[in-house]
């Protein structure tokens, strides 16, 4: 870790090349800052997107990548309360300013002075990761009972980007939510929705996916890979008619992060509709904007999640309303390209959790 004062980390150097394993100096945390000594780091399709799809880092390579970090602060720097030091904490994926318009308007989460990790600074995929101290989350004790501190690595986004989405939608008990992409972060869309008391149609083209879904509490599942947007649509009708739940006023959550996924929960789209966006994708979807109108919907996006709505998602997983440890597996730092390349390939079921040596 920092054997002669460096810090380990894996480096982004270029699209699509292998990442270089680049240890680094240790650095001192300036003022409103923290040194976070890394217990895991999700490997979140976001970072697949920056390697391999196009998708530019905000900061020049090269970079380390990661955003879904716990840990333990092991430094504040001045105006940091000295109490952090030593707390175990979960860093969210967007740390905002706090003083700028859209923070005190409440729009945290698009904070233009935002830091997320591993896309505007160096991120997680290290043993050590300096950020802003502010909207660090200690992870309470009850968390802890229950759970590894690696492992709550995907809190912070996997889960509380989703989470945003439920709370955004204003999902009810006895909605009928519908959950398009059940890998990733869409396996903890459905424990939310789930949680929320809402039923749950869980669309995936994976059935090991819809397997695990059903397990996160799903009440009905959909294989759509042969369907058309029209099939799945009506079978989601049926489904809805079966589970009890009305035939409008769906709630469907895009979590997939796919351009097909995202085509076809537009298509589902019917009356009073509220469609979630939270997974990411390139590319471009032909739509029908006029059937926002026809059908009086919403269409709406989240990026991350407001780091306020954390203490409350803390909770739900202290209680067991989330489960987090079913859908994580554990990878060694030093796997990190074996890793990368298999999630790239679709050859992981769980979301991968990179932790240092
Ligand atoms: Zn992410
Ligand atoms: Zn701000």
């Amino acid at each position: 870790m920092t054997a002669g004062g460096m810090w380990d980390a894996w480096m982004m150097t270029a699209p699509d090349a292998v990442l270089e394993h680049a240890p680094r100096p240790a650095e001192t945390p300036g003022p409103g800052e923290a040194t976070i000594e890394v217990a895991g780091c999700g490997v979140c399709h976001t970072d697949l997107s920056f390697l391999h799809g196009g998708v530019r880092t905000r900061s020049a390579l090269p970079l380390v990548l990661g955003h879904e970090i716990s840990g333990y602060v092991r430094a504040v720097g001045p105006g940091v309360d000295p109490a952090l030091v030593g707390r175990p904490v979960v860093v969210p994926a967007v740390l905002p300013c706090g003083e700028c318009d859209l923070c005190r308007a409440g729009r945290r989460s698009i904070c233009r002075n935002q830091v997320m990790p591993g896309n505007d600074r160096h991120g997680g995929f290290a043993s050590h990761v300096l950020l802003p101290a502010r909207f660090i989350c200690p992870v309470p004790d009850a968390v802890l009972r229950r759970h590894d501190l690696w492992e709550l690595s995907v809190v912070a986004d996997a889960v509380s980007t989703p989470f945003q989405a439920v709370k955004r939608s204003g999902l009810a008990a006895g909605d009928l939510a519908v959950c398009v992409g059940v890998g990733g972060i869409g396996v903890y869309g459905v424990q939310i929705a789930s949680a929320t008391g809402a039923k749950v149609v869980a669309l995936d083209i994976d059935d090991a996916k819809l397997e695990q879904a059903r397990a996160a509490g799903a009440h009905a599942t959909l294989n759509v890979r042969d369907s058309s947007v029209q099939d799945a649509r009506k079978q989601v009708k049926r489904l809805a008619g079966e589970l009890g739940a009305r035939p409008f006023l769906w709630k469907i959550f895009e979590t997939s992060g796919t351009r097909a996924g995202q085509e076809l929960a537009y298509g589902l789209i019917g009356y009073g509709a509220t469609l979630s966006v939270v997974g990411y994708a390139t590319g471009k979807v032909e739509l029908s904007l006029s059937n926002l109108m026809a059908f009086d919907a919403v269409a709406q996006g989240n990026w991350g999640a407001d780091p306020l709505v954390y203490p409350e998602l803390m909770q739900w997983i202290a209680d067991g309303r989330i489960a987090v440890r079913p859908f994580v597996e554990r990878h060694m730092l030093a796997d990190i390209n074996d890793v990368f390349d298999r999630a790239h390939h679709g050859g992981l079921m769980k979301r991968a959790v990179l932790v240092p040596a």
